[in-house]
């Protein structure tokens, strides 16, 4: 199979939306006329982000998400995307499911391939994703990292830490029953970007990240590009934690399940602010994209962050500072 025929038979589909989509030097969109393109890319390489052995279907679907994901921390409606791909070999046993996954959750949000590369190599994935956003009264509705103000609530969607904790598990190092280490496997192969939510949380929240590195680490991406601190409640952060939760007493130390969502990262949550006045608008949005939220603390005036437990105790040093796993 060469190149072309491989494009041809994988990933050449109609056009959709596009003017001109696969197969010329460039492809055509038109935007729509009061809004602005959101554009973000993502790589996944072999050995680094994933097993070279992994499944090719989930990894379709998950280097897609990563890239949803994006723009669902910006509240940017899905567009299209660019795919560049190395391959070791054009294999067909790989390409179809890998097809078929990356396919699925594009259609799912009517997001349609529009070109890209394809060259030999060591397995290397880059998606760009393109959006769009409304400019409302002169200004983009976009969402940044740099809106949060002091006293603001701080939120955090779905679960976190699963992702982590069955890595965990495949690696060898903490042991979940099998049902339980399924459930968590999912949400490490097949993430599901929060896209209604961000497309919801357009003009109610302050800031907005996606989770990709850990609570923590994406935290502070807010607070500095915000130039404010915050308090957040380890208690109810350890209450996200989807699928270790259950066994978690008798099984997983509380310093696994702390470290997992506090810095698990690969869950591709989205943690955002709001102002506590909309606290009404917030729910509102959840129910809206059919989303679970948690809020779990606060935004203050004072650079840094703070961690305490349930009581409202600081917490050690040694938890504030936590960052990655040794
Ligand atoms: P050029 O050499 O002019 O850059 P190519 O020969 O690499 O173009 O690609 C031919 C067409 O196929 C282009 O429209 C390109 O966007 C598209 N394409 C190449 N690889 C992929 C891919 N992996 N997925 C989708 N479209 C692809
Ligand atoms: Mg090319």
């Amino acid at each position: 199979m060469g190149e072309f025929d491989l494009i041809a038979q994988f990933f050449q589909r109609p056009a959709g939306q596009a003017v001109l989509g696969i197969g010329d030097d460039c492809a055509l969109l038109q935007p729509a006329p009061g809004r602005q393109l959101a554009v973000s890319s993502d790589m996944l390489v072999a050995g680094r982000h994933f097993l070279p052995e992994v499944d090719p279907l989930t990894l379709g679907h998950k280097a897609l998400a990563v890239n949803l994901s994006d723009l669902a921390a910006c509240g940017a409606r899905p567009v299209a995307f660019t795919l560049a791909l190395a391959l070791p070999e054009a294999s067909a046993q790989w390409l179809e499911p890998f097809a078929r996954g990356l396919f699925a959750l594009a259609d799912a949000h009517q997001c349609e391939l529009i070109g890209g590369d394809t060259t030999r190599g060591p397995l290397n994935i880059c998606i760009t994703v393109l959006g769009d956003v409304p400019v409302v009264q002169g200004r983009s509705a976009a969402l940044l990292r740099s809106g949060a103000k002091a006293g603001d609530d701080l939120y955090v969607s779905g679960t976190l830490g699963d992702a982590r904790l069955a890595l965990h598990c495949l690696h060898g190092r903490e042991i979940l029953p099998s049902a339980q280490l399924a459930a968590a496997r999912v949400r490490l192969e097949t993430p599901t970007p929060r896209v209604a939510l961000g497309l919801a949380l357009r003009g109610v929240a302050s800031a907005a990240i996606d989770i990709s590195d850990g609570l923590l680490g994406d935290l502070r991406h807010i607070l500095r590009a915000s130039g404010v601190g915050a308090r957040l409640d380890t208690a109810r952060a350890l209450s996200l934690l989807g699928h270790g939760r259950n066994t978690a007493d008798a099984a997983l130390p509380q310093a696994t399940r702390l470290a997992c969502v506090l810095a698990g990262g690969d869950d591709y949550e989205l943690a955002f602010t709001a102002p506590a006045s909309a606290r009404t608008a917030v729910e509102a949005a959840a129910s809206r994209s059919d989303t679970a939220i948690t809020r779990i603390g606060r935004i203050e005036a004072e650079p840094g962050l703070r961690l305490v437990d349930g009581q409202g105790q600081a917490l050690p040093d040694s938890y504030a500072s936590f960052d990655h796993f040794a």
